[in-house]
């Protein structure tokens, strides 16, 4: 398979912005891939060798890409530096360099998709004193071979800059029509009732593309066009709705397996050798980190006990880092990760080690929120306080002394070789005492390891005590948790079985918002030369687009604005919005969706000009917020598809509307 039919594809994808639209082209894509390559071109998609809870980064510095084009192009390094800072993005200019390239090679090896791999997964492992060199010659040995296209896409991933913006669901998506064979009946259906393979129609039923099954379902659908009778219609459009019951039902059996081993390069491997029958086979692995399960919220403890069947437990809901701990070797191998699942062992030796040597067992996976507490006395700190360990390479040590942190443990997901994650609720937290033996609910700055305070009640009065006593040992408020037969482990899943009730409940706007940036303003006055406020947007889980909520300028201290133009200069867009962007409002600088703040505001209301909810609650109207403010917290935790959704913000407005 070439390199350039993938960035042909690239370019397709990056000119599209409709999900349908997308799966569409990755239906194409993956059914034109040969099995024995599939994993491979999923992974050059994403922009990975090796899945991102791993941590192998392909990790090139843009130098280093610019020199390689210096020896490919001989346009100078000066050059070179204008026609980036012109385009303001590696892949543009690459594409424009190898274009207009000064020496043309005599001898020209076509790229393949394979070598490509090959070349970027040495690029990835190699090590120690010579490995620049090493990494420079193989990225000009590509680019000597590359087309101006195929340059574009191959320095954007080198330098990890890839950025299609293809959600994993999309990806799942187009797994899930590959993989359902009934839609050949279907086509065979459409055959049989006279229409012919040369309509374009029947032609995108036969390549399984999503667009054409909901183009036969719609109440317009295209099949009156057709001269076909009523029968045959309603015939037809039963056998669509079956099938997409059967596409969703492959869809759900695939996001649960990615839900615990969310690794999509490894999932297209098994499709690709044993289809969907291999998808079933995915167990929860030590070392595996699964995606974690989120709770939702409502505004009294009276409404959870109702909303419970009359009885919940409640536990302390601490305010850190959530991490998820993997234990296997009986204790010899302790792996952290984080709610991104990005391995933070590095950055917590301690509470690795306190794992370590506290695990009775074989092995398993706890999970649990790593807080900050003072040295002497045990007692929490705000959440803030971790955040000057994350990150750290150097001086750690002396930051473990000055800031000992406690992991908290709130559920056991695995333990001794079986799985745990469909088991009840109190039969888990019984297992966490399993494997840590004598963990008590008491946190003490030496012990490194606690179990959350926990309370079962199915009186609202209790619970509201249980709260307030959360609130003054530090926490933010309390996590209602279901003890029913069902209160299963929900990996990547926000339902009812967890429901989160805080303090900021009592105040103005339930809750704080985790917000997307995606558009920027120049400041001026105090602001010169840095923003002044900042476009922001919920994200539209459904359609996978970010649309906006508010403009936001106030919160910021002059640490935040000198920093925030450092985070965001990476990921300007030039010439418009990035196509996952709905605003109705120009900005000066448009930012592709990447960073989430965390902000708080005095209530929602309609608004003429923000997309989020557009014509959903009111006509010509989406919901805004009042009187937003930046709480200080830069949410690195989340990724943009981890933002307050569109589905949130209704649920938060109707909420507001029944408080009032
Ligand atoms: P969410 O995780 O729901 O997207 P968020 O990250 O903004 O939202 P919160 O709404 O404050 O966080 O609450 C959920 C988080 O609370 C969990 O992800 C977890 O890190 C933390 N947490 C603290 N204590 C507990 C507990 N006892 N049980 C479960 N989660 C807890």
């Amino acid at each position: 398979m070439q390199y350039s039919d993938l960035c042909s594809f690239y370019e397709r994808i990056e000119s599209l912005s409709g999900r349908l639209e997308m799966t569409d082209q990755l239906v194409e894509l993956y059914r034109s891939t040969p099995s024995e390559l599939l994993e491979t071109v999923v992974r050059l998609t994403k922009g990975e060798i090796r899945p991102g809870f791993e941590g192998l980064e392909l990790g090139v510095a843009e130098k280093l890409v610019v020199r390689a084009l210096y020896m490919v192009t001989m346009f100078s390094i000066d050059e070179i530096e204008e026609e980036k800072v012109r385009s303001g993005d590696i892949g543009i200019a690459a594409e424009a360099l190898v274009g207009r390239k000064r020496q043309t090679a005599l001898f020209h090896e076509p790229l393949t998709v394979s070598r490509v791999f090959a070349s970027l997964s040495r690029i990835a492992f190699v090590e120690g004193r010579s490995s620049q060199d090493l990494k420079l010659k193989l990225i000009a040995e590509l680019l000597h071979d590359s087309s101006p296209i195929e340059a574009k896409y191959l320095t954007r991933t080198v330098c990890q800059k890839m950025r299609l913006g293809i959600a994993d669901m999309t990806q799942i998506d187009a797994f899930a029509y590959i993989h359902t064979p009934e839609i050949d009946e279907l086509h065979d259906l459409l055959i049989g009732f006279g229409l012919s393979d040369n309509d374009e129609h029947v032609r995108a039923i036969k390549k399984h593309l999503p667009t054409a099954m909901n183009s036969f379902s719609e109440p317009h659908s295209v099949l009156k066009e057709k001269g076909l009778d009523k029968d045959s219609i309603r015939s037809i459009k039963e056998k669509v709705q079956e099938v997409k019951a059967l596409v969703q039902q492959n869809r759900e059996t695939i996001v649960r397996a990615y839900n615990i081993h969310p690794d999509l390069g490894r999932i297209a491997a098994l499709l690709a050798s044993g289809g969907m029958e291999s998808i079933n086979e995915v167990k929860v692995t030590p070392g595996i980190p699964l995606r974690a399960m989120l709770g939702e919220r409502l505004p009294s403890i009276s409404d959870i006990i109702d909303k419970m069947d009359g009885r919940t437990a409640l536990e302390y809901k601490y305010d850190g880092l959530r991490v998820q701990a993997h234990i296997t070797g009986s204790g010899q191998d302790v792996r952290l990760f984080s709610r991104q699942l990005e391995n933070i062992t590095d950055q917590f030796p301690d509470v690795a080690g306190y794992l370590g040597s506290m695990f009775r067992g074989e092995d398993c996976i706890l999970e649990g929120e790593c807080v900050p507490v003072e040295a002497g006395t045990g007692s929490l700190l705000p959440f803030q306080v971790i955040s000057q360990r994350r990150g750290r390479k150097y001086e750690l040590h002396d930051k473990i002394e000055e800031i000992p942190v406690v992991l908290v443990l709130f559920d056991c997901l695995f333990l001794n070789g079986s799985e745990m994650i469909g088991e009840p609720y109190l039969k888990r937290r019984g297992a966490i005492l399993e494997a840590i033996p004598g963990l008590t609910e008491d946190i003490e700055a030496g012990q490194g390891l606690a179990l959350s305070k926990m309370l079962l009640i199915t009186d609202a009065e209790e619970g509201e005590e249980f709260f307030i006593r959360a609130l003054n040992d530090g926490c933010e408020g309390v996590m209602a948790k279901s003890v029913g037969k069902e209160s299963i482990y929900q990996a990547g899943n926000r339902g009812w079985l967890w429901i989160k009730y805080k303090k900021d409940y009592h105040s103005e706007l339930n809750d704080t918002l985790d917000l997307v940036v995606v558009g920027a303003y120049h400041g001026s006055g105090r602001r010169g030369g840095t923003f002044g406020a900042f476009l922001m947007a919920a994200y539209d889980s459904d359609e996978d687009r970010f649309r906006t909520v508010c403009k936001l300028g106030s919160g910021f201290n002059d640490r935040h604005l000198e920093e925030l133009p450092g985070i965001l200069s990476g990921l300007r867009t030039e010439g418009g919005p990035h196509p996952q962007v709905d605003a109705g409002m120009p900005v000066d600088v448009h930012i592709i969706p990447q960073i989430v703040l965390e902000v708080k505001a005095a209530e929602i209301t309609f608004s003429p000009v923000h997309t989020c909810a557009w014509g959903k609650l009111k006509g010509n109207a989406g919901l805004a917020l009042r009187f937003p403010r930046f709480t200080g917290r830069i949410r690195d935790d989340k990724g943009p598809r981890d933002a307050t959704t569109v589905h949130e913000m209704i649920g938060l407005y109707r909420q507001q509307v029944k408080t009032l």
